[in-house]
């Protein structure tokens, strides 16, 4: 079935079960055509998704670890083989490079793997050791499945984002529902579509439900048994707020700031490209993209200018070459505008772009811009630009780096270039945030095994690897009494002198530690 089949499927299927929803187009940032036209599921439609995901949830979870990871290696099998037509829906709704789509799709294939083959070792049952007061007791832990999980995604990764929630949840024995934003519904509905086809027996398992923000507001008042929310904090706040009500637990994984902190003695071309790479792609519309770079007055003016003569080089556009595309969100430009404005205004000096009409590649599109003296305070380097923008600030030493690095309410990830190994793993520690990367830029993204997330206004809890796992499941603690000791402590019939034993005891254990 092609593709645009297979979409009309989805629509016709969702407008079927309710005809008199009403629908919404998404439009490609590029050329403003329509991509598709979706359904705007309200609380009623969110409500039986969730209630056929909860008779699915029963039978995905009872095929055991083995089952599931049976099918989910089926799904990431169909994915893998439709990479390409995959990225030419992410490149068209989303505006992105086809190439981007492809590298966004490998890592999501590569996490879907991960999750499916650790799944039994990261969460099956276990035994423990007892302890001496449950001597008598064999102790075994295991990690069960929440139920039904509501996955809410943003439109910048239209499928890495989610997946990172989306494969851990299924992984761990949940069913989703997914409600994708309203600027990439049609890569969402793509994404279920394909389970669909490539597991049948369990479809409902992975759903999609599409609408604006008041179909992800339904989703968390349904309840689910968890929120994985992505996006920015102001909507993770309501989020929360709305999860509250019915004590949903949530995991949130917001927006950043992140910085980059380049050293005396860093590899500056590197740097420099690491930099620019992670300030622009994607046109700069990344979580864990960087925005700031904190150089240290021995690299400053190198540093500069390697990443002057790199951006120059870049050509927003639509084309197969073109190294970034459209502004997805076109509200966007105008956060960008804002933060550039007052920079300038503060005194900054733009380097090379800026938000002028005269510096703008087309209609839909931001220069890629680099700022220098940029003031602390202004909202170019507090505030989530979220556009392909850059400042570079020069600084005495690494530790005054770290100082400035850490001085935002956000802590999403960073970067550390410096060859000295020790100093690097120093500074990527002490940077307050939840990813560092030390001589690249968004590396820990791509490893499957380590946990993805942030801390302060950047949100709480982790998707991927085992902490990732884990988030979507209850542990399940289970103690089985073995043989019976003459003596039991947790009775009324225990003996009047057994407290002083156990004092004695205790005292004899614990009591020489000083
Ligand atoms: P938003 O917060 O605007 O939206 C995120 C999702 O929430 C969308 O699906 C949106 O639907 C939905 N939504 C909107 N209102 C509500 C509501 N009241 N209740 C429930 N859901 C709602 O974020 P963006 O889509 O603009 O994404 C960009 C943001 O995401 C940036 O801040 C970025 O840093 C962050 N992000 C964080 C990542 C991380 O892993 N930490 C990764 C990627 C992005 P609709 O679009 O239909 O309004």
């Amino acid at each position: 079935m092609s593709l645009a089949e297979q979409m009309d499927t989805v629509t016709d299927a969702a407008v079927d079960r309710h005809p008199t929803a009403e629908t919404f187009e998404s439009t490609a940032p590029a050329t403003g055509t329509v991509v598709g036209v979706f359904p705007v599921h309200d609380e009623a439609a969110v409500g039986e998704t969730v209630a056929r995901a909860r008779t699915a949830a029963a039978q995905w979870a009872a095929l055991g670890f083995g089952g599931r990871r049976e099918r989910l290696t089926a799904y990431r099998g169909y994915l893998a083989r439709r990479m390409h037509e995959l990225a030419d829906l992410v490149h068209r709704e989303n505006g992105k490079p086809h190439a981007d789509a492809i590298l966004e799709i490998s890592l999501s294939v590569d996490h879907l793997a991960w999750a499916a083959k650790h799944a039994r070792t990261t969460l099956g049952p276990r035994k423990v050791p007892s302890g001496m007061l449950a001597a008598d007791h064999a102790s075994y832990l295991e990690y069960q499945p929440l139920g039904v999980v509501g996955v809410i995604g943003p439109w910048n990764y239209p499928v890495f984002t989610p997946m990172g929630s989306i494969a851990y949840a299924l992984a761990a024995g949940n069913a989703v529902v997914f409600k994708p934003s309203e600027f990439t519904p049609a890569v969402g509905a793509w994404l279920a579509v394909a389970w669909r086809a490539a597991v049948p027996d369990v479809a409902d398992a992975f759903q999609v439900v599409t609408g604006l923000g008041a179909t992800g507001a339904a989703l968390c008042r349904v309840p689910v048994d968890k929120i994985a929310f992505t996006g920015s904090a102001a909507t993770g706040r309501k989020v929360m707020a709305a999860c509250a009500e019915t004590l949903t637990p949530v995991l949130l994984e917001l927006g950043g700031k992140d910085a980059m902190i380049v050293d005396d003695d860093a590899d500056v071309a590197a740097a420099a490209d690491a930099a620019v790479w992670g300030a622009m792609s994607n046109g700069g519309q990344t979580c864990i993209g960087i925005e700031r770079v904190y150089a240290t007055s021995a690299v400053y003016d190198r540093f500069v200018a390697e990443v002057t003569a790199q951006v120059q080089k870049l050509r927003p556009g639509s084309d197969d070459e073109a190294t970034y595309g459209p502004m997805t969100m076109p509200s966007q430009i105008d956060v960008v505008r804002r933060h550039v404005a007052d920079a300038t205004a503060a005194g900054a000096r733009v380097v090379t772009g800026g938000t002028d009409d005269d510096a703008s590649p087309g209609e839909g599109y931001v220069a890629p811009t680099v700022l220098l003296d940029v003031p602390e305070t202004s909202a170019a380097v507090r505030e989530e630009t979220f556009g392909p923008t850059l400042t570079i600030t020069e600084v005495a030493d690494a530790e005054e780096a770290l100082e400035r690095a850490n001085a935002t309410s956000y802590g999403l990830a960073g970067a550390v270039f410096s060859t000295s190994r020790g100093r690097a793993m120093d500074l990527a520690r002490r940077m307050r945030s939840g990813m560092t990367s030390i001589n690249s830029v968004l590396t820990f993204a791509s490893v499957p095994a380590l946990p993805f997330g942030g801390v302060g206004e950047s949100g709480f809890g982790r998707i991927h690897g085992e902490d990732g796992l884990k988030e979507f499941t209850r542990a399940k603690a289970i103690t089985r009494r073995r043989v019976p000791l003459p003596v039991n402590l947790m009775s009324f019939g225990r003996p009047a002198n057994a407290a002083d034993a156990l004092a004695r005891v205790m005292g004899m254990v614990h009591g020489r530690h000083r």
